[in-house]
């Protein structure tokens, strides 16, 4: 039995630079958990933190940043700091940013991500929806994800990211983005969910190719962590002695992907970031979970016409 410790690990990203194998998930965190929950991801040794503007919690995770550095003295450069790109946002990413790192209160992020290949009429609303309840969508023929990243493209040069990147792309997306001569920057992460319930081995395969480090949203299968419940992933965990989340946790780190938990809870957030080392058989018998029957929980439907909705299921 080898007793769980603070994850140190990072990948290199194909900027050059670390990225820390373990984050801090903010979403569904309101402004004062979110603080609070920040400010003790800092303290038990967590280095990367990932918000969006979507949680509408930025000021928060940016005060308990500033908070922290300025309380312990730490230089901006130890920490990963990730927010993403709202898909209302997507004709005009240099004000979003812009407007993201004001509610943060920092100088630039280490990572922006494009949140969904998907773009949304701008307006008052961040998530319009239709006369059925769907949700708004523009027609891919007017703007598509890949004009969205061609705009992000300049933001690093402009010194207000040090990488971009790209979340809830599949393998045909991620294909098209690189195959258009006008993308010069092949994104640096690839966020989507990922746990032992939903592996996607063949994403996973194709990221690592591309030099894409994958990014696991949802690690533990979101609200109420259901993926614990799986049988298998319990008596792994049994066996090595530790909590399941440690084992669902541990798993993608020991396939070298980054895992972003989200809690609000001090003592959860503290043990989130503690993992062991796996054999590479026990990642494979993990992985056998989702391979066998895949479960997919985070799954939002994009519009009713039927060649958005084609383009736009992503993953
Ligand atoms: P997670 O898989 O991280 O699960 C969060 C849930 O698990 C919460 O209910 C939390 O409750 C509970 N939990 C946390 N730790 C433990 C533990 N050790 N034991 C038991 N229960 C636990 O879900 P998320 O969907 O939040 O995903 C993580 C992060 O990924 C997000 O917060 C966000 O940053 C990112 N994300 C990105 C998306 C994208 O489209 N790019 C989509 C979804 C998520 P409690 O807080 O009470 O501990």
């Amino acid at each position: 039995m080898s007793a769980p410790s603070v994850c140190t690990k990072t990948l290199k990203l194909n900027t050059g630079a670390q990225i820390p194998a373990v984050g801090l998930g903010t979403w569904k965190s309101t402004d004062e958990e979110c603080y609070d929950a920040v400010m003790a991801a800092l303290k038990s040794g967590y280095t990367h933190i990932d918000t969006a503007r979507i949680y509408g919690n930025e000021a928060a995770v940016g005060k308990a940043i500033n908070d922290f550095l300025k309380e312990t003295e730490t230089p901006r450069e130890k920490l990963f700091i990730t927010t993403k790109l709202w898909c209302t946002d997507c004709k005009h990413p240099e004000k979003a940013i812009k407007e993201s790192l004001a509610r943060l209160n920092l100088d630039y992020v280490d990572l922006y991500l494009q949140h969904w290949p998907i773009a949304i009429p701008s307006g008052d609303e961040l998530m319009p929806t239709d006369e059925n309840g769907f949700r708004k969508v523009l027609p891919f023929e007017d703007w598509s994800y890949v004009d969205t990243y061609k705009g992000m493209q300049s933001l690093v040069k402009l010194g207000l990211t040090k990488a971009i990147g790209i979340s809830n792309y599949n393998i045909p997306k991620i294909e098209k983005l690189l195959n258009d001569p006008e993308i010069t920057i092949v994104p640096a992460c690839n966020q989507v969910e990922m746990h032992p319930c939903l592996p996607q081995v063949d994403l996973l395969k194709y990221c690592t190719e591309k030099n894409i480090v994958v990014q696991c949203y949802s690690p533990l299968g979101s609200t109420g962590a259901p993926v614990l419940e799986n049988e298998t992933l319990k008596s792994v965990s049994e066996e090595k002695g530790v909590a399941p989340a440690c084992i669902a946790l541990s798993w993608g780190v020991a396939r070298n992907t980054v895992i972003l938990p989200k809690s609000v809870n001090p003592k959860r957030i503290a043990s989130n970031v503690e993992t062991i080392d796996l054999s590479i058989e026990e990642v494979k018998a993990i992985e056998k979970i989702g391979v066998e029957s895949p479960r997919r929980i985070c799954d939002p439907k994009w519009g009713t016409n039927i060649n958005v909705f084609a383009n736009s299921d992503c993953y």
